[in-house]
């Protein structure tokens, strides 16, 4: 008998080179041979993602999506076949998958497709067989039968999908750092490892910015309540559990500090001091699927007045073009538009009863002399904007705020 069914994905530090992919090997062979039932997701190694990125560009700037998926999820087939050939070395029977093997169907979104459903009947079967199956992460296909990417860090997303699908007892995802950290701690080495998480606060911090979880794994994970861990391919050491409920949840005002760099700002200057202008930006922006985050609307002065928002990078050329194109039916001056800012977070289920929390923030960035340019608030988390140039201070000196000064107890 089985004694549990364990997902282990493995990021692209820890498949890096030959010697890690054999390390990888060691760790899923050794929970197989403890007498689990393994699925092992991978990412591609290293920078590969990356260096594919830039191999399309040399070729056309402008390739489609289509093809863009088709290259980048090559990737991955590497790791994974090279893995599973290391799991062959060990003795082990074993069987990697791509993504449509796999039983992964999207929408069509290429380049950052979602998830419609697994069909795990090969990775079922295989599993039967007693074999280790080892899956490519970070990809489907569409109802075209053609290959689709998840989006940047998707390979969490992944797992986590099978791990629902499959009810497996645990997800684990291995990765190069002992677990989520109180901030990124390559920015901020006195950060803290959190030994658990709820899934709330990990979604919040994983969408404002710490990549140590693809955002969307997250939300997947609580919505089919899977059993999530974050840990280390390389120390062994214990990581961080994400759950529904923690126990350290009425103690803490806030569970980490996360830095966006991925963000623009357009402001929209000059507008007709009137009713329905709002209305009328942000269902354009909507129509053209752009998403929106900060929104600042300046108090009027005399007959106009600005809107300031933020949106991702990625979307800053699509917001410009359908604004300027509707210049007059909306009826604006010009559109300012800023690359340079970043977004700095503090996310905490504690502070929506703690009033203080915000206050602490800014004095931080005030004793710093660090200026804010936006800020938003929510209940469990707290944002401001501010010059890409001075984040990782921010981000340092908010954290010591909250930390340091107390000697670790907030
Ligand atoms: P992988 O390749 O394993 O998916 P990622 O690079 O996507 O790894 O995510 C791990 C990285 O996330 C870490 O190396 C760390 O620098 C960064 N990170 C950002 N914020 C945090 C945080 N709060 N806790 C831990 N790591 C974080
Ligand atoms: N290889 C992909 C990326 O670099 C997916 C992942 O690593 O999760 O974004
Ligand atoms: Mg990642």
């Amino acid at each position: 008998m089985r004694m549990a069914l364990i997902v282990q994905k493995f990021g692209g530090s820890s498949v890096a080179d030959a010697d890690r992919i054999r390390n990888v090997a060691r760790i899923i062979t050794d929970t197989y041979k403890a007498g689990n039932d393994v699925v092992a997701v991978l990412s591609a190694q290293g920078d590969t993602t990356d260096d594919l990125i830039d191999k399309a560009a040399e070729i056309n700037p402008k390739a489609s999506k289509r093809e863009l998926d088709m290259l980048l999820s090559t990737g991955e087939q590497i790791s994974c076949s090279l893995c599973a050939m290391a799991i062959e070395a060990i003795g082990c029977p074993v069987v990697s998958l791509t993504g449509w093997q796999a039983g992964f169907h999207t929408n069509s979104g290429y380049g950052n497709a979602r998830i419609k459903r697994v069909r795990a009947d090969r990775i079922r079967t295989e599993l039967d067989k007693k074999r280790i199956v080892i899956v490519t992460g970070f990809q489907g296909i569409n109802k075209f039968d053609d290959i689709t990417t998840l989006g940047r860090g998707g390979s969490d997303t992944s797992a986590v999908a099978i791990a629902a699908t499959l009810r497996a007892d645990l997800c684990q995802i291995f990765t190069d750092v002992d677990g989520v950290y109180t901030a990124d701690p390559r920015l901020v080495p006195n950060a803290h490892k959190l030994d658990e998480i709820t899934y709330d606060e990990m979604l919040e911090l994983a969408s404002l910015g710490a990549q140590v979880l693809h955002n969307r794994s997250v939300e997947m994970a609580k919505r089919y309540n899977v059993n999530l861990e974050v840990l280390s391919s390389f120390s062994g050491k214990p990581g961080t559990k994400v759950k529904e409920v923690v126990k350290t949840m009425e103690k803490t005002y806030i569970s980490g500090v996360a830095k966006d760099k991925n963000i623009a700002r357009l402001a929209v200057v000059g507008l007709k001091n009137s009713p329905g202008i709002a209305y009328k930006i942000f269902s354009l922006l909507a129509k053209s699927k752009v998403n929106v985050d900060i929104i600042l609307q300046s108090i009027g002065r005399g007959d106009t007045k600005d809107i300031s928002f933020t949106v991702s990078k990625a979307d800053r050329e699509v917001a410009q073009k359908v604004l300027e194109e509707n210049k007059d039916a909306i009826g604006f001056d010009h559109i300012d538009v800023s690359d340079d800012i970043a977004k700095v977070s503090i996310v905490g289920a504690g502070m929506v009863n703690n009033p203080g929390v915000a206050a602490r923030m800014f004095e931080a960035l005030y004793n710093a002399g660090i200026n804010i340019n936006m800020i938003s608030t929510s209940e469990i988390k707290v944002s401001v904007l501010v010059n890409v140039a001075e984040a990782d201070r921010a981000v340092r000196v908010i954290h010591d705020r909250f930390y340091d000064e107390i000697g670790g107890e907030q």
